[in-house]
C-alpha cells in the first residue's frame, strides 16, 4: 500500500473491504414508497416514448403538399388525451401541445405563424422554412418499448420517480434498506440533558451520524447506543447489535490508547480487518472490517474525523451494502477562491464554506475536535498529499 499514491491507497482500501461485503436482498415496493430507494432491477420502457406521434406546439397539423399559399379549412380540433383525428386532403387540423398528430399530417405549424380566420387558417411563414416532422415529437424518439431506462443500482430521485411513473410501474423491485447501528464508545460521554462535569463531554458524534444516516431513505437507522470503555462492553455491544444490522458504525476507541478496545473486540469476534490507519487527515486511525459480509467501521472519536470519514469511507461501503452502483458518490471539483500553500504528506480534508457569490473558502479550524468550525462549514475539499493551492479539488458538500 505504501507504494501507492496516497489517494489511491485510500480508494484501494475501500475497494478491498467493499469486495467482502454482501449487498442486501431485494423486495417489492409500491411506487409511492419508492423515493430514495435503490432499484434492484433495471427499469425498462413498457411502451414507446412517446407512444404515438404528438404535437410539440399549439398550432395546426397539415400536409406540406397542401400548402399553396391559400387559407386551409379547419376540419377538426385535436386536443391532448383524444385519439388521433384524421386529416382530410387540403385541410388543417387545429392541434394542441401533446395531442396525437393525425397520421396523414407531416408537420405542425405554430399558432403564432398563422392567421386564424372563421373556420380557416392562413399560414404566415415561409414555406421553404417548413419541413417534414417540424414540431412533431415522433413515436419512440425518447425510447422504444423494452429499452433500458434506468439501470439496476440507481437511487430513485425525483426525476427517476417521474420515469418510474411514465413507464407504468405501480410497484418496483428495490434493495432492502441497509440496517445501520451506531455505537459511540467513551467513558467521557454524557447525553444531552444529563448533568455534564467539566471532564466529561456531550456525545455529539451520535446525533451527527444519526442525522446523516436518516437523510438517506435507503438506510434503515436501527438505533444508537453509548458503550463504555471496556473490552467486554465493546465486544458484547458489537455482537448483540450485529444480529439485527448490516453495518455497525463505531466512534472512538480505535487508536493507540489503553482504553481503545474497538480493534481487539473486532478481532475477538472474528472480524476480518481490511485496513487500520489510512494516510488521511483528519481520521487517520480509521478501521474497516467485515464479519459474515457485514460492515464494521471504527471511526476515530473526534467530531471532524467522524464527519469526514463517515462520508469518505463509510458512504461507499454503505452504498456497496445497498447495491448502489457505482459505490463512490459522484464528485465535483471546485476551485478555492482563497488558498494557502500548506501541504501535508497525507490526503488532507479541509473544511470549506461557500458564500453568496459562489466563492468557496477554507475555514480556519482548530483541528479535528473543533465542532464549532465543523458546524459552520458547508463541506470539505480533498487535497492530495504533497499538494497545496487553489485546486480545483474534489469537494463534498454536507447536503
Ligand atoms: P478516541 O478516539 O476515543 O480516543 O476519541 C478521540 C477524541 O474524540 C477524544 O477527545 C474524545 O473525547 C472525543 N470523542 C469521542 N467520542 C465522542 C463523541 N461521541 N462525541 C464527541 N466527542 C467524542
Ligand atoms: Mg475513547
Amino acid at each position: 500500500m505504501d507504494q501507492l499514491p496516497q489517494i489511491d491507497a485510500v480508494t484501494s482500501a475501500i475497494g478491498k473491504l467493499a469486495e467482502r461485503l454482501h449487498s442486501v436482498g431485494a423486495e417489492s415496493c409500491s411506487t409511492e414508497q419508492a423515493y430514495g430507494r435503490v432499484l434492484s432491477e433495471p427499469l425498462l420502457a413498457d411502451r414507446d416514448s412517446p407512444a404515438i406521434d404528438v404535437s410539440a406546439m399549439d398550432g395546426y397539423a397539415i400536409r406540406l403538399s397542401d400548402l399553396k399559399g391559400e387559407a386551409l379549412p379547419v376540419a377538426a380540433i385535436a386536443a391532448a388525451g383524444s385519439a388521433p383525428k384524421s386529416l382530410p386532403h387540403g385541410a388543417a387540423i387545429q392541434i394542441f401541445t401533446g395531442a396525437a398528430v393525425p397520421p396523414e399530417a407531416d408537420c405542425v405549424i405554430r399558432r403564432e405563424d398563422t392567421i386564424e380566420l372563421p373556420g380557416q387558417v392562413k399560414i404566415e411563414i415561409l414555406i421553404e422554412s417548413l419541413y417534414s416532422g417540424l414540431n412533431i415529437r415522433r413515436r419512440g424518439e425518447n425510447s422504444k418499448a423494452g429499452d433500458l431506462v434506468l439501470p439496476q443500482g440507481t437511487i430513485l430521485n425525483a426525476p427517476s420517480m417521474g420515469a418510474v411513473a411514465t413507464f407504468g410501474r405501480a410497484k418496483v423491485m428495490v434493495q432492502r434498506r441497509v440496517r445501520v447501528v451506531v455505537l459511540n464508545t467513551g467513558d467521557e460521554l454524557a447525553n444531552i440533558g444529563e448533568e455534564v462535569k467539566p471532564w466529561q463531554i456531550r456525545d455529539s458524534n451520535g446525533p451527527l451520524l444519526e442525522t446523516w444516516l436518516r437523510q438517506m431513505p435507503w438506510i434503515d437507522f436501527v438505533c444508537r447506543k453509548h458503550v463504555g470503555d471496556t473490552l467486554e462492553l465493546v465486544e458484547s455491544a458489537i455482537e448483540t447489535h450485529l444480529a439485527n444490522a448490516d453495518a455497525i458504525l463505531l466512534t472512538g476507541g480505535v487508536s493507540m490508547g489503553d482504553t481503545d478496545f474497538v480493534p481487539e473486540a473486532i478481532a475477538r469476534l472474528g472480524g476480518q480487518v481490511a485496513f487500520h490507519r489510512l494516510p488521511i487527515r483528519p481520521g487517520r486511525p480509521v478501521l474497516g472490517a467485515s464479519l459474515h459480509g457485514k460492515l464494521l467501521l471504527g471511526l476515530p472519536g473526534n467530531p471532524v474525523s467522524v464527519a469526514v470519514t463517515s462520508r469518505v469511507i463509510g458512504l461507499p461501503l454503505l452504498r456497496k451494502l445497498a447495491g448502489i452502483t457505482p459505490i463512490e458518490e459522484p464528485l465535483k471539483r471546485c476551485l478555492l477562491s482563497e488558498a494557502d500553500d500548506k501541504a501535508l504528506s497525507l490526503v488532507w480534508f479541509r473544511l470549506v464554506k461557500i458564500d453568496h457569490s459562489s466563492n468557496v473558502k477554507l475555514i480556519g479550524s482548530q483541528g479535528s475536535g473543533d465542532l464549532v468550525s465543523l458546524s459552520l462549514s458547508d463541506g470539505f475539499v480533498e487535497v492530495p498529499a504533497g499538494e497545496g493551492g487553489n485546486g480545483p479539488w474534489p469537494v463534498r458538500w454536507w447536503s
